[in-house]
């Protein structure tokens, strides 16, 4: 105890004497500085009253692209054609050296050669007789943009403006096609492309008719104030052959997934067709006899009709293990997806894949075409089950991963408020 005592003793004169030391430095350190103060202030003849500074700080800033610009002449305009960066920078005092030193300096963050037509740009120049450009600034789409700053040595920045999203709505009943209706209701008709996406595995998007009703809730996102597109969509309802189909956004590992109302995924095993947008030209029959030709013959596939190049999709996960041409099938492609199915796609315009390729579903693996023994561009669609040729519009596919019991409750609870918000939505409001 005692022994402790006296080094806890020690140890305070030691502090004491430490902080007698930092006092006396203290003392002498604010005399140096009143007496600097003083001989400055005395200096001075004309001494501004220090609330002139604060008012300076007061006045707003008016800020572009988060640079101040008051101090700068500014220059807002677009790539004209043949414009590179140094028919910009060159006449603002900015020479080929230092031009230079940026093309290379930029070719992580962004390729200057990809600067296009019609793009956005900004010059800050400098207000005084040298008018050289301060700052470049480069608008690579709505939100991405480029700072060259060339205040010091040059500095590059890739950032991004503030993205606003708000949530709209839009519905209808079907006039002609989904795309042209939502035109025609003042609505971004590539909610059209997003919502044959989302039900391309429930809803024949190539069948749907005069009075089928569509109700949509998405996202629409803003950048100054200006709409840029569609975001997400968050719920869809769309009444087909009397028949209401739904689709929750709901994201599942951050990646958004759409399930219906008894929280099924809508991702189905195929695709209900290898085309986007197309008509349903033939069906599939195994018998039909031919009051001609007075003999049995078979459509053992599914002609969709589009236009020539339309994007040709693999309709599932698979390998092409065939690519190649027939007198009668054209050009053509076989994916076989696992132990029980294969599906082949004829006629094509051209092929895009080659035996062996591993494609994902949606891959483009060719072209409508009408090579072969076809009349006019369509894609011959053909569906094997087990070795046997089926008509792929008669099976009945399972669904994709379900949803976790984990988050099932969440997501009955977003469905719910969601489908409150598609039963108020009225048809043509
Ligand atoms: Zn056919």
């Amino acid at each position: 105890m005692w022994h402790i005592g006296k080094l806890a003793t020690e140890k305070r004169y030691k502090l004491k004497k430490r902080l007698k030391w930092i006092s006396a430095a203290l003392t002498a350190l604010l005399g140096i500085f009143v007496i600097l103060f003083v001989v400055r202030y005395k200096g001075e003849s004309i001494i501004e009253k220090p609330i002139v500074i604060e008012q300076d700080s007061i006045v707003p800033l008016t800020l572009l692209y988060g640079i101040e610009i008051d101090s700068f002449e500014v220059i807002e305009s677009k790539i004209k054609k043949n414009e590179f960066l140094a028919n910009i920078l060159l006449p603002h005092s900015i020479d080929y050296v230092t031009i230079d030193r940026l093309a290379k300096k930029s070719k992580s963050i962004f390729d200057v050669r990809k600067i296009a037509v019609g793009k956005k740009y900004t010059l800050l120049l400098s207000k005084d007789s040298s008018n050289r450009a301060q700052y470049f600034i480069y608008q690579i789409n709505a939100i991405d943009y480029i700072i060259y700053d060339f205040t010091d040595s040059i500095d590059i920045q890739r950032k991004q403006k503030p993205v606003e999203t708000q949530i709209k709505t839009a519905s209808g009943a079907i006039n002609s096609s989904l795309y042209q209706t939502l035109q025609e209701a003042d609505a971004n008709p590539y909610l059209a492309v997003k919502l044959a996406d989302i039900f391309a595995w429930s809803i024949d998007f190539y069948r749907i008719q005069k009075g089928d009703e569509f109700k949509v809730i998405f996202e629409e996102r803003f950048v100054d104030g200006e709409s840029i597109g569609v975001g997400k969509i968050e719920a869809a309802e769309f009444k087909h052959f009397d028949r209401s189909f739904f689709a929750f956004g709901f994201d599942v590992d951050e990646k958004r997934e759409y399930y219906d109302e008894e929280a099924n995924s809508l991702r189905k095993a195929f695709l209900k067709s290898p085309l986007k947008f197309s008509r349903l030209s033939s069906r599939f029959t195994m018998r039909r006899f031919h009051p001609v030709q007075k003999r049995w013959k078979a459509h053992l596939g599914t002609d969709y009709a589009a236009s020539r190049g339309t994007p040709i999709m693999a309709t599932s996960d698979g390998v092409v293990i065939k690519a190649a041409y027939g007198r009668g099938n054209g050009n053509y492609v076989k994916l076989r997806h696992n132990s029980v199915y294969e599906t082949q796609y004829l006629h094509m315009s051209k092929r895009n894949v080659k035996v062996g390729k591993q494609v994902r579903q949606g891959d483009v693996i060719g072209y409508v075409g009408s090579t072969g023994l076809a009349t006019g561009p369509h894609v011959c669609y053909r569906f094997w089950k087990n070795g046997i040729q089926v008509d792929h519009l008669r099976e009945d596919f399972p669904s994709a991963e379900p949803i976790s019991p984990k988050i099932k409750a969440t997501f009955i609870l977003k469905r719910d408020s969601l489908q409150m918000d598609l039963k108020a939505l009225k048809i043509g409001d």
